[in-house]
């Protein structure tokens, strides 16, 4: 069963709750965290009701959910555009509907798929071009079973994407015009544990830290997307400006649909 409109306030409220307890503990303003409702296995309807509430910024796994959902241009409450993460893998074959349809890809891993997306991202909007944020997934929690870059490779997929992205400065780089590269993300430890999450984000913020640092192609990397309904408050504490919250806002998901 899905939330009412009703039940999803209360769940709203309760989330806000937390998430301002953590600023403050992490002595940082709430406007420095950005919550992304990731609306996956939910239908069109939980959009709207999350909408209604003030909702700018929803997270879909998967490219084809993305696009029954957010193909449509929304307009959220504050009169911005709603925007549209994707936080899942993408197979090569669907980064260009991903791209497409997303405003912001937070699971890209590798040099092919920058390249690609480079590519159909300057054909887009018949030709005009599109300018697309995307953030490095990094496997920092080390599990077998999740994507993103290997811990121990990602400084230097970095290293190596900053020589390949030519002259820069801004943010803009020569080979990649319609990318921006905006941070890191990734999941914690899925132990149940919100502590033990702890030195995967710190880790991925030092890692952040260094590349932004340099400016040039990096000079807009000061994203770290990290932090979920169970460890959010670590990872608010460890410097993330965007978490991705799904079960606390639309409640749990029924994964037979
Ligand atoms: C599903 C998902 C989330 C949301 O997880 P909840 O525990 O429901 O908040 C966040 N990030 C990614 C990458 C996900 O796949």
């Amino acid at each position: 069963m899905e939330f009412t409109l009703d039940e999803m306030r209360e769940h709203l409220a309760a989330l806000e709750a937390r998430i301002d307890e953590a600023c403050k503990i992490a002595g940082r303003s709430r406007e420095s965290v950005k919550l992304v409702w990731v609306s996956k296995f939910h239908p069109a309807e939980a959009v709207e009701n999350a909408i209604a509430l003030g909702a700018t910024d929803f997270g879909e796994n998967r490219v084809q959910e993305a696009e029954l959902k957010f193909s449509e241009p929304r307009t959220a409450k504050d009169g911005s555009r709603v925007r549209c993460h994707v936080i899942g893998p993408v197979q090569s074959n669907k980064l260009k509907k991903a791209a497409l349809v997303a405003d912001c890809i937070h699971s890209i891993a590798s040099i092919e798929a920058v390249e690609k997306l480079e590519k159909v991202c300057a054909a887009a909007a018949n030709g005009q071009g599109k300018v697309l944020d995307i953030l490095f997934q990094v496997n920092a929690g080390e599990e077998e079973t999740k994507s993103g870059l290997d811990v121990h490779e990602a400084e230097a997929f970095l290293e190596d994407l900053e020589k390949r992205a030519g002259a820069a400065a801004d943010g803009k780089s020569e080979n990649f015009p319609h990318l921006r590269f905006r941070g890191l993300m990734t999941i914690g430890k899925n132990t149940g544990v919100a502590e033990d999450s702890r030195e995967c984000f710190a880790f991925l913020r030092g890692l952040r830290d260094k590349f932004l640092a340099k400016g040039g192609a990096f000079a807009a990397f000061d994203q770290l997307s990290m932090g979920m309904t169970g460890d959010l408050e670590v990872a608010i504490e460890e410097g993330s400006t965007m978490i991705r919250v799904g079960t606390a806002l639309f409640g749990e998901r029924d994964y037979s649909k």
